[in-house]
């Protein structure tokens, strides 16, 4: 089965650029810092990415970040997780980028989509990488303007749009209202973190305020039964990264998920990895996961990645592409 997973093309649309660092090319910049006494050994690092709860990931998430300090740190991440999907036959993502994160070692958020897409560039024949810029809902509406305005100047390097990710059990989404208002207005499409580490309310707010085109995460939907019918009703796609959620406490494991709920009751949901390489995850372990443990079959998988292509932001043109590449690679394996 895994084989048959592996072989599928598959689609990412939530996943963190600076989350999804193959461990090797981070331990690189360890060294490039001089931080090696500080963490160890490539062992050790790995061991640092297992978490409390969810504050005690974004500290760790935070750590991580202070080992991408220059233009060229992030061309070369950029390259190693574009090859790193590709491997995987990850077609088309569209990947979050944390621009705000960098700004106190003195990065410029243009200068930085710039590097990261000359990284990105490298593998463009074989995996398609949008990006969507993170504005953090840590630093606050008028700085995710100021962000904003700046990224919309580099649009033109694959900029699609934009989310707020960040510490949602303390900055809830309704303050970001004109900024996604802007945003919409600029021609980006819109996502923000709800319900992974905030309640149902959270997931309120970004659709009846922010007005977003998706839903990361939206786990605590389940708790809200007219949420859950108008989520339906207007088929908002859901952003869900299983494996994540149990990995930061979100749900207390893999069997308390309610993506099988949302998919039986016709939700658009999607399976993404989120941070793979700090989660030990990726999209065929998620699915692997979904088949052992929630029983889903290999139909329902390409019908999860079918809705992850319905809910890209790509043109419909790519879209059909990469239906008829999965259906074709889907009967492929039926054959065998
Ligand atoms: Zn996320």
């Amino acid at each position: 089965m895994k084989v048959k997973l592996h072989q599928l093309p598959k689609v990412e649309l939530h996943l963190h650029l600076e989350g999804a660092i193959p461990l090797p090319a981070l331990w690189r910049l360890i060294e490039k810092y001089d931080a090696v006494s500080e963490v160890g050994s490539l062992t050790q690092l790995e061991q640092r990415f297992q978490y409390r709860d969810f504050p005690h990931f974004i500290e760790t998430w935070l750590w991580k970040n202070t080992f991408l300090r220059e233009y060229e740190d992030f061309t070369f991440i950029a390259s190693q997780v574009a090859e790193d999907l590709a491997a995987q036959n990850i077609v088309y993502v569209e990947a979050f980028y944390s621009p705000g994160d960098f700004a106190r070692q003195g990065l410029e958020p243009q200068q930085l989509t710039a590097a990261i897409r000359k990284g990105l560039a490298v593998h463009a024949d074989k995996v398609t990488v949008n990006l969507v810029a993170d504005l953090i809902r840590d630093f606050g509406p008028e700085q995710g303007m100021t962000w904003l305005k700046q990224i919309d100047q580099v649009k033109d390097l694959g900029v699609i749009g934009i989310g707020i990710g960040g510490s949602e059990h303390q900055f809830p989404p309704e303050p970001y209202e004109a900024v996604y208002q802007k945003a919409r207005e600029l021609g980006f499409r819109t996502s923000a973190h709800a319900g992974e580490a905030a309640g149902a309310e959270s997931i309120w707010g970004a659709i009846r305020n922010l007005q977003v085109d998706r839903i990361g995460h939206g786990v605590r939907a389940i708790d809200d039964p007219t949420l859950l019918d108008h989520l339906r009703e207007k088929q908002i796609p859901i952003e869900a990264c299983p494996i994540s959620n149990v990995r930061t406490g979100v749900v207390a494991n893999i069997n308390q998920h309610p993506i099988r709920q949302f998919y039986d009751q016709g939700l658009l949901v999607s399976v993404n990895t989120d941070d793979p390489k700090m989660f030990n995850t990726s999209l065929v372990k998620e699915y692997t996961l979904l088949i052992e443990k929630l029983g889903f079959s290999l139909d329902d998988i390409v019908a999860l990645i079918k809705n992850g292509i319905q809910s890209a932001w790509c043109d419909d043109q790519r879209k059909s592409e990469l239906i008829t590449a999965l259906e074709s690679m889907e009967n492929g394996i039926k054959d065998n």
